[in-house]
């Protein structure tokens, strides 16, 4: 009789802390807007600094052992140059990071995204592209790409079209295309219910050079 008590009590415990995450579930971390302007700031920093900052982040992992509120949704090209938490100084459990070669989302991306606005209180969604991207330039060269590489280059494509014979670097108008039109598939495709009106997405565009991300309008 001890032991089925015992299971419940460790059930209890287990189910408190995720029915109140349960609850608290449509409150933003922060405001779009105010992730923005942190992520601004932590890159202005990043980019200005030539040694990255200590952070304590064995703080960091002990206040998030039992949750997460990231204040912010990164959809990041794998690029191995192109670490958000170290681009935007941030630490563990800041941010939600989405990576996939040519930042580009996929459902399984569309869904990471809808869980981390709904469940866990993101309210800032930027598709960070970048310079030099080689995703996007394999998509350039044409030709058949191997494996599932051709899934990558196909999915580049359309940027590529739309920016043809356009002024300018060819691959720099094809990265931020591409940004463009993934923050669109996010927009159009994300399922946010009613809590759509209170979610940005926003292109940035990271100078591997500098260090610093350029963000459109
Ligand atoms: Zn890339």
């Amino acid at each position: 009789m001890k032991i089925p008590s015992r299971i419940s009590a460790v059930l209890l415990s287990l189910l408190l802390p995720a029915l109140a995450a349960a609850a608290d579930h449509t409150s933003p971390s922060v405001g779009a807007d105010v992730a923005l302007a942190r992520l601004k700031a932590g890159n202005q920093r990043f980019a200005s600094a030539s040694v990255s900052s200590s952070k304590p982040v064995a703080a960091r992992r002990a206040a998030t052992v039992n949750g997460q509120h990231p204040f912010a949704i990164i959809v990041g090209c794998a690029d191995s140059r192109t670490p958000p938490e170290i681009i935007f100084d941030q630490s563990i459990g800041d941010l939600f990071v989405v990576r996939a070669a040519g930042n580009l989302v996929d459902d399984y991306g569309l869904g990471s995204i809808e869980y981390a606005v709904e469940h866990l209180g993101a309210r800032l969604i930027v598709v960070l592209g970048h310079q030099k991207c080689g995703a996007v330039q394999a998509a350039l060269s044409g030709g058949e790409a191997p494996g599932h590489i051709h899934a990558l280059v196909s999915a580049i494509q359309p940027a590529v079209q739309a920016t043809k014979g356009k002024p300018g670097d060819p691959l720099s108008n094809a990265v931020h295309e591409n940004d463009a039109l993934v923050a669109e598939k996010i927009r159009k495709k994300a399922r946010l219910g009613d809590l759509t009106s209170q979610v940005r997405v926003v292109e940035g565009c990271y100078d591997l050079r500098t260090g610093k991300v350029e963000w459109a309008k």
